[in-house]
């Protein structure tokens, strides 16, 4: 079909755009680590500076959590070409095959300054730490990472001076030019203060997205932080329920299906300055790059229905403020993190990485008493049927 014949809505929806189609501004050369232009063959998206790192990131970055093909994988190769040449990896990504694979795609593009690596590990030492990036570092053939991350922390003590003392030491040794960490809990908006406060971050990978916006502690510790210079990266942005429970809302757009339409409300967001993505598909892939490379922004009724969506299916949405629900139980019970795991297994189909990832919860607090999270629902910003939602994930993930 001749593409002026495809309707700008299904263009942006469908397209995958060749870098003919990219507008002059968004042609604009990013400055790699050594100060050399980028590849005039690859495509270019959008770029921000991270924070004030004084580095130049893609609005969109690849989550590989996903198994990706240790022999030649698509999806990397496809994002690289559109332009999406920041990758967003951990050790235990893909069962612990994610590095091995972004190694060898490394050596098949050839050079490893045309990438931004960020990968994380879940040690909570110093130490720890430390051998954990020389292991990046070995598994990924590389011999330094953009960014480094303690990886989904939700203790404050590791902002504490150790913690930065050993940021300071692994960026002089030029191991990682960056060092930050992600945070998928509740406390989120505490580590985002302090991080603000005590300096030694450069960079914060945490829950954002349509659902979130309302929410005023949040968006506080996000001032704090862009006042601060930390660079700002937003995951989870999908906010996803499973699909039935949101066809509540029809959503409708001249220019965006749902999934984009929600990145370009986290785009909007002029504090954010990044999104990771896990893309599993091509048809992903396309959507979100022709999101990332589109200049039309949302119009006023596009916001309406995502706000719309975010209230009737709130009730679905686990925000991750154990703080609240986990606190008012006389005994721990997880929660937060089974119904995050819920999520991956009824949203994004990953059954196994979701039963793997539920096995991992210790025991003790997987016992639960469910007249007694009637409490827990009471106190629950989202108005979640806890124990219900909490049987489910035992039902599906056990
Ligand atoms: S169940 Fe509710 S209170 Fe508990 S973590 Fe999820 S959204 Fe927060």
């Amino acid at each position: 079909m001749n593409e002026e014949k495809i309707g700008r809505r299904n263009f942006l929806k469908t397209a995958v755009i060749s870098a003919s189609t990219v507008g002059a501004a968004s042609l604009a050369v990013a400055q790699t680590r050594s100060g050399t232009k980028t590849d005039s063959r690859i495509a270019m998206l959008p770029h921000k500076e991270l924070g004030s790192t004084g580095a130049k990131v893609p609005i969109l970055m690849l989550g590989a959590s996903q198994r990706l093909d240790p022999v030649y994988d698509k999806i990397m190769h496809r994002c690289f070409k559109e332009g999406v040449t920041a990758i967003d990896t951990a050790l235990s990504y893909g069962w612990g095959s994610s590095h091995k694979a972004v190694n060898n795609f490394i050596k098949q593009i050839g050079d490893r300054k045309k990438l931004w690596i960020t990968s994380k590990s879940g040690s909570s030492s110093p130490r720890g730490l430390a051998s954990d990036l020389d292991e990046a570092l070995e598994e990924l053939g590389t011999d330094y990472l953009d960014l480094y991350f303690m990886h989904g922390i939700n203790d404050e003590d590791m902002l504490d001076k150790d913690y930065l003392v050993l940021g300071d030491k692994l960026r002089k040794s030029g191991k990682t030019r960056f060092f930050g960490f992600s945070c998928h809990d509740g406390n989120v908006a505490e580590l985002m203060n302090k991080a603000a406060k005590v300096g030694g971050i450069d960079a914060i990978l945490f829950r954002y997205n349509f659902r979130r916006y309302g929410d005023l502690e949040l968006n506080r510790a996000i001032d704090a932080c862009k006042n601060a210079g930390i660079g700002l990266i937003a995951m989870k942005t999908y906010g996803s329920v499973p699909e039935n429970i949101q066809k509540v809302v029809q959503f409708t757009s001249q220019n965006f299906s749902i999934d984009q339409a929600k990145l370009k409300s986290v785009w909007a967001d002029d504090r954010i300055d990044s999104i990771v993505s896990e893309m599993d598909s091509l048809r992903v892939v396309r959507e979100n790059i022709a999101a990332a490379k589109s200049e039309e922004k949302l119009s006023a009724n596009e916001f309406h229905q995502l706000n719309q969506l975010a209230a009737l299916t709130s009730s679905y949405a686990c925000n991750g403020c154990s703080q609240y629900c986990e606190s008012v139980l006389q005994n721990k019970v997880a929660i937060a993190d089974p119904l995050r795991f819920l999520m991956y297994y009824e949203c994004y189909g990953k059954e196994e990485r979701a039963r793997e990832l539920f096995h991992n919860i210790p025991i003790e607090t997987r016992q639960f008493n469910r007249s007694e999270l009637a409490r827990a629902s009471a106190v629950c910003p989202q108005g979640i049927n806890i124990a219900s939602r909490l049987s489910k994930a035992y039902e599906a993930l056990t």
